[in-house]
Parts: C-alpha cells; structure tokens; sequence
C-alpha cells in the first residue's frame, strides 16, 4: 500500500565496468525484494525505466561515474532506496576496486564510514569556457543561478538565528539590485560567456568597496565576495554544486581545503567528516571541527584525481588514514573501533557534569570555548565553570560584515544569559593571521601571523574598535563580563584599551546608558608577554598556546609539513606555560589554558603539572578533560 510520497536518492557508479550485466541483475534483484515500486535513471536527464526490470536496466549502458537517480514509493520505499544506493555504492559487491589508503593527520578526532564528496573550489573563469552559447542562453544561466542563491540564502536564513537573518537580508538585497546585475548583463548581451560577465562585475564592485575610506562601507566587499562565490558556484555543472551543498546523508568531505565560514555553513549532522589536502591541525576549522566533534583530517597525501566522487570510504581520524573503497576486513574492523570509541565516550559523559577534582585533590576549573551562539545549543552551563574565550572574529566575518553596537551587545547579553552567573570572557576582535576580514585586515602582508594582526589591528581602527568597547561596557553592567585582549606584545597597548574603555564607559554613562568598566585581561601568545608577564598589570592571563606554540618553535601553524616541529611540549612552551602560571599564584590573578592543548587529555596532565589549575576547552571536550584531570595525581 502506498501512501503516496515519492522519495528519491543517488549514487555515483564507480564500479570501473559500469552498470554491465553481472551489477544489473543484483541491482533489480534487490529491488524485486522490497514491496516499493522503484525507478532510476541516469544522469538528470535521463530517461526513468523499472529497476525492476533487468533487461531495461541494462539497455541504460551506465557507465562508471555516471550518477543513478532514482525514486521510491511505497511502504518500504526508503528502506530500498538506502540499500541499493549502498548496493551502488559498494560497487555491486564487485570487489574491483582496491582499498586504497592515504595518510593525513589528525585534526579533529574520530571515525566516519560513508562515501565522498569530492568538493572543489567555484572558478573565478567560469564554467562554461571561454566562449558564450549565445547571449540568452547566458543570460538564462545567470538568471537561474541568481535564483538558486537567492533561495540558498533563504534557506540559511531561516535557521541562522538574528544575526544571519540581518547580514543575509543584505546579500538577499544585492542579489536583486539592478544596479549591481545590469553591467553583468550587458557583458552578457557583448557575447561574454554569464560566470565571466557575473565574476568581473562583482570583482569592480568589490575593488570599489574595499577602496572605501569608511571601515564599516568598505568591509561590505566581503559580502560582494561571499556572493559572487555563491552565484559563481549555482552556476556550476549540476553534479558540482549538489557535491557542494546537499549530499545525502554520509558524505565525507574531500577538498583542497575549507574555510572557517564555508564549515559555518554546512549542515554537519549529514556528513561523516572532512579529509582536506591542505590545511593543518591548529587552523580556525580544525579548532571549529572539534568544537562540534567532526572528525577531520587535514594534509591528506592524496589528489582529488586518486578518487572518484561517490567511492565508499573510511575516515579513520583516530590513527591519520583516509580508507578508499574499504574491504570487507576494514568496514568490520572499523565497525569494532566505532563501537570502543562510543563505551570510551559514554565514560568520559560520566565526567562532564560533575566539577573537575584531580585524584590529588586539586579543584581545577574547566570553561569553554565559544565559536558562536551555536556553540551553546544542547549545552548546560552546569557542566562547566563558565566560559574562558569568546572568538568574537567569527561573529564578524562568519557572513561577511562587520555586526552593529546593538546586534553585537544582544549576542554578548545572550551569553551572559545563558552562563547564569558564572563568568563570561570575551576577546576582542582577532582578526588577521589567518582570520581575515576584506576591508579591514591589511592586504598582501609578507607574514600576516607576524603582521598588524589581533589587539594591533583593533588599535589601528579604532572607529570599528570603539563599537565593540561600547557594547561590551553595555553588557558588563548585566553580569560578570570580562574582556580579553588577543596578541598584545606591550603593556602600553593594554595601558592604551584600558583607556578607551573607561572613555566609552563614562560617554555612555554620560548619555544615561547604563555601562561598565569590566575587568580587563590579557591573552598570552606572544614569547615576549610570557618572559617578561610580572610588566603586564592585567586582571587576569589566558594562555593562548595555538599562537604561543607557533611562535616559540617558529612554525606555522597552518604548515602540514611542520606539525612534528610545532609541539606543545616541546619544553621551551611548558617553561612559558610554568613562568607564567608562578606569576599568576605570586600577584593573586587568575592564569587560565584557552588553547587546543587545553582540549587535549594527553597534553591536560603536562598543564597541570607546570601548575596550571584553569582550563577552557571545545564543548566536546569536557567530559575527557574533566577524565584526564581526575586521573591526575597532582
Ligand atoms: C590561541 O592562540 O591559542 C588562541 C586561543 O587564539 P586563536 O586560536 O583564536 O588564535
Ligand atoms: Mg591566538
């Protein structure tokens, strides 16, 4: 019996034979088995047959990376359709294809089975070569792409919360803007092929913008940016752009590399995880994946070429391995590991709401870490001691634009709300490095992690800076807020914040706005801070040690090639780590760990034993880290 719905899936063959006699029998075998009636073409345009039929079936002549569309209906309609995609995804059970492995590092851990999504990045030169079709067919194509981005962006839209809502609205706007479209389609209309005519219009819009004297006009480049990436990648070959935005459930992530606002945008439930050929474990996404638990894998030795978009694979993040087209032995074995990884992490859950006593009796706090609002959602403050380090950057450029005094003290007041009364620490803007924000971080800097760069930056703008400082004041008169400096290198800059706070304080007061001078801290990331600490007279430290790291060993932390070199313990970084810890327990000020190495139960005891009694770490990570300090003899 029906109920009526139809639901669909797909899958890519990659059997290198193809859908020939020997697959198309066990593929209308299988579907014979379910009482769903159940169809499948191939490619988008194909014609639909019975894939009950096998003589049908094999009149398709599917070949090997072609994609098979194919639609249910019926009672167990979705049951089949999950057993022949994977039917089709194991390569009929072929056993042509070799496992193959590919080494990759460690990220974010974890385990994940399923098949890749091989992602690439939209061209800047469009899709369509050089040469047009003819100027309304072009102008066809960018009419149906602005569409599809309009409607992506309502999509976001609606579960990105307030602010998403008021950042996309803009971009929705300059999706309709004839202004904006008009010389795109005069190009067209001149015989230019639509992605060029789109991508060279946006590029004069954007270079005009970034040219704008007024900080807040000029970081609007960065959602012309956003934009023309979007409407350039609707305007992608179909199969790209599904590969891109909605695979079915189970996809692993494969690209050169990912950027922290793309990681935003994904809807991490349906994917298994993420292999990048570049990228490092210190990077802004690494930090993002494990804050949301998705397993990562970065410097994978591997070419998108090596594989096939829609290969069964393994993301094996646990021991640094990419598993292509599994064997039967890996799928069970990884299986087994899957299932000691969730007994190890029901442990760990025993630890997460409970305060974190080491077995010597040391009461050690542990915070957390907030990327965004998102970071908080299924999160009860009473499993942590309030939070340690708010990346307020990501607020920022998360979409592109830099956010109002209002909409930045509405989210600095949610979180007050939400700690109900435990602290909440809130860094200032640390843009730069490798968080830029177009228009407002310098362009072309030899060395960005060595250039203008976190507090130097906010210094540098202080128009954009003293927003910031305003809502901050605002929101500290509703609980207890306080406010960290990232990268400072000098007392006088901490000297010079202090300042413009109480400036911004007594303005607002003066204007009957109720504000207040919070305590101000310091982040410690550069050597010179930690080796000289007794010159900085801060209310309290945080140790960043993804910074600290990078710049005692002088590595990036973004090399893949260097990550033996860029090590926690090495001893010169715990020296630091126990220099400043003595001055924290000497002058009565709180020293806490805000980087990964906080997040790490292997790296947590090397903390505690240069005397650190502070933590804040991913959400993910306290019930392992409240495990590791209680394992702790100290
Ligand atoms: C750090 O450097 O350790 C830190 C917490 O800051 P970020 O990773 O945001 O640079
Ligand atoms: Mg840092």
């Amino acid at each position: 019996m029906s109920d009526g719905r139809v639901i669909s899936a797909a899958a890519v063959i990659t059997n290198p034979t193809g859908l020939h006699a020997r697959p198309a029998v066990k593929l209308t075998k299988l579907a014979k088995s379910f009482e769903a009636q159940l169809r499948l073409r191939v490619g988008e345009n194909g014609k639909w047959t019975d894939a009950k039929s096998v003589a049908r079936v094999l009149s398709l002549k599917a070949p090997a990376g072609q994609t098979l569309f194919f639609e249910a209906e019926g009672p167990d309609a979705a049951e089949a359709l999950s057993n022949i995609t994977e039917l089709v995804r194991r390569n009929f059970d072929e056993g042509s294809q070799r496992e193959r492995q590919f080494e990759g590092q460690v990220a974010s851990a974890g385990l994940g089975d399923g098949f890749l999504v091989v992602c690439s990045r939209p061209q800047m030169d469009g899709f369509n070569g050089t040469e047009a079709a003819n100027p309304q067919a072009e102008r066809k194509l960018l009419e149906g792409a602005l569409a599809r981005a309009a409607l992506q962006l309502e999509r976001l839209k609606s579960d990105g919360g307030t602010m998403a809502s008021e950042i996309l609205d803009f971009q929705l706007e300059l999706l309709r803007d004839s202004t904006l479209l008009e010389p795109a389609y005069r190009s067209i209309a001149e015989g230019k092929p639509a992605a060029r005519a789109f991508g060279q219009t946006l590029e004069a819009q954007i270079a005009d913008y970034r040219s704008a004297t007024d900080k807040y006009f000029a970081a609007r480049a960065s959602d012309l940016t956003d934009l023309r990436d979007r409407v350039l990648t609707a305007l992608a070959p179909v199969a790209h752009v599904a590969a891109q935005d909605a695979p079915a459930e189970g996809g692993i992530y494969l690209a050169d590399d990912l950027t922290p606002s793309r990681f935003l945008e994904l809807d991490w439930s349906r994917w298994r995880g993420v292999a990048l050929l570049g990228g490092s474990a210190a990077s802004h996404v690494a930090i993002l994946a494990r804050s949301r638990g998705v397993p990562l894998l970065v410097g994978v030795r591997a070419a998108l070429e090596d594989v096939v978009d829609g290969e069964a694979a393994v993301l094996d993040a646990e021991t640094g391995r990419l598993i292509v087209s599994p064997s039967e032995a890996t799928t069970r074995w990884v299986r087994e590991r899957q299932q000691a990884r969730a007994q190890r992490a029901e442990l760990d859950e025993k630890y997460r709401a409970a305060p974190a006593v080491s077995a010597g009796g040391t009461r050690v706090a542990v915070q957390i870490n907030v990327e965004s609002e998102r970071t908080l959602e299924d999160l009860a403050p009473a499993s942590c001691d309030g939070i340690g380090l708010t990346r307020t950057e990501f607020l920022f450029h998360g979409r592109g634009a830099l956010p109002d005094e209002e909409t930045q003290y509405r989210f600095y007041s949610r979180l007050i709300g939400w700690a109900a009364g435990k602290p909440v620490t809130i860094r200032t803007l640390d843009a730069g490095g490798d968080k830029p924000i177009p228009g407002l971080t310098p362009h072309g800097e030899s060395n960005p992690f060595l250039g203008v760069r976190g507090i130097r930056l906010s210094l540098a703008h202080p128009d954009v800076f003293r927003v910031q400082l305003r809502a901050l004041a605002r929101a500290a008169a509703l609980g207890p807020l306080k406010v960290m400096l990232p990268m400072v290198t000098t007392p006088a800059e901490l000297d010079e914040v202090r300042e413009m706070l109480r400036e911004e304080a007594a303005a607002l007061g003066a204007r009957g706005i109720v504000a207040t001078v919070p305590p101000l801290g310091i982040m410690v990331e550069v050597p010179a801070v930690a080796i000289a600490i007794g010159r900085f007279d801060a209310a309290f430290y945080s140790i960043g040690t993804n910074d600290l790291v990078q710049y005692v060993t002088a590595c990036s932390r973004e090399s893949a090639d260097l990550s033996a070199l860029y090590d926690p313990l090495n001893p010169a970084v715990l020296e630091l780590i126990a220099r400043v810890a003595a001055h924290g327990r000497a002058s009565g000020r709180e020293v806490s760990v805000c980087g990964e190495m906080a997040s790490d139960p292997e790296l947590v005891p090397h903390l505690l034993d240069a005397g650190i009694t502070s933590l804040s770490v991913a959400p993910s990570a306290l019930g392992r880290v409240k495990h590791a300090v209680s394992d702790h003899a100290r």
